[in-house]
């Protein structure tokens, strides 16, 4: 049976959790740590925000944490554009990123080279959410509702809905820095976040460090 763990990285445990959640995973053999980055909705509203760095500080050590277990990040696309440009990323690094690369070697994780395999989940790349009831949501963090499977095909909610276009979603962002960086394809920002600290959906990511 292959176990999963999910946490949800917060300003209140983003500089000592990680590496402890780490350690107590490869303990136990799991195979799977989905790393959510905070939303604040519904449960989320009110917990403290992470800031730019840690956010990108965060990521970056991620990135070059190997296997096992397999690490996913929800609601942190930043993940996959860090992936493909670690050099230019390590340069912004901040003292978060050195402090959880500090805490890890005193706990004994090895930290290298990533494994290839390893994804950040792409915050609207094939995945939706269905409520008990039947409505449908791009995820489960971005309560816009786009129709109901109990008054019709999920085809047919899918295909009227611009907020669900894989591919092509990239060119749907608009205003802010999400919109003419050159990372929106690989990161594109998080939507859920977009929407719930400034309204719109396609709007930046405002958690997002890079400075274009
Ligand atoms: S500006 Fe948007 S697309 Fe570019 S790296 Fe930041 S979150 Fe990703």
């Amino acid at each position: 049976m292959r176990v999963q763990v999910n946490t949800v990285v917060h300003g209140g445990n983003v500089a000592e959790l990680p590496p402890l959640v780490l350690q107590v995973l490869r303990e136990k053999g799991v195979d799977v740590w989905e790393v959510f980055f905070l939303i604040r909705t519904g449960r989320g509203t009110g917990v403290p925000q992470i800031s730019m760095e840690e956010y990108l500080d965060t990521v970056l050590w991620l990135s070059e944490v190997g296997r096992p277990p397999l690490v996913r990040t929800v609601e942190g696309p930043l993940y996959r554009a860090v992936k493909a440009n670690r050099d230019a990323f390590r340069r912004m690094a901040g003292k978060t990123y050195r402090h959880l690369r500090e805490t890890s070697a005193a706990l004994g994780i090895e930290i290298g080279p990533p494994s290839p395999g390893q994804v950040g989940t792409h915050p609207h790349g094939g995945t939706l959410f269905i409520s008990h009831s039947g409505d449908v949501y791009p995820s489960g963090l971005a309560r816009v509702r786009l129709g109901s499977v109990m008054e019709e095909d999920l085809g047919t909610v899918v295909s009227r809905s611009e907020m669900y276009l894989p591919p092509e979603v990239s060119s749907h962002l608009r205003g802010g820095r999400c919109a003419s960086c050159r990372f929106r394809y690989l990161c594109g920002g998080s939507r859920a976040r977009a929407l719930t600290e400034t309204g719109d959906y396609f709007g930046e990511d405002p958690l997002c460090p890079v400075v274009l």
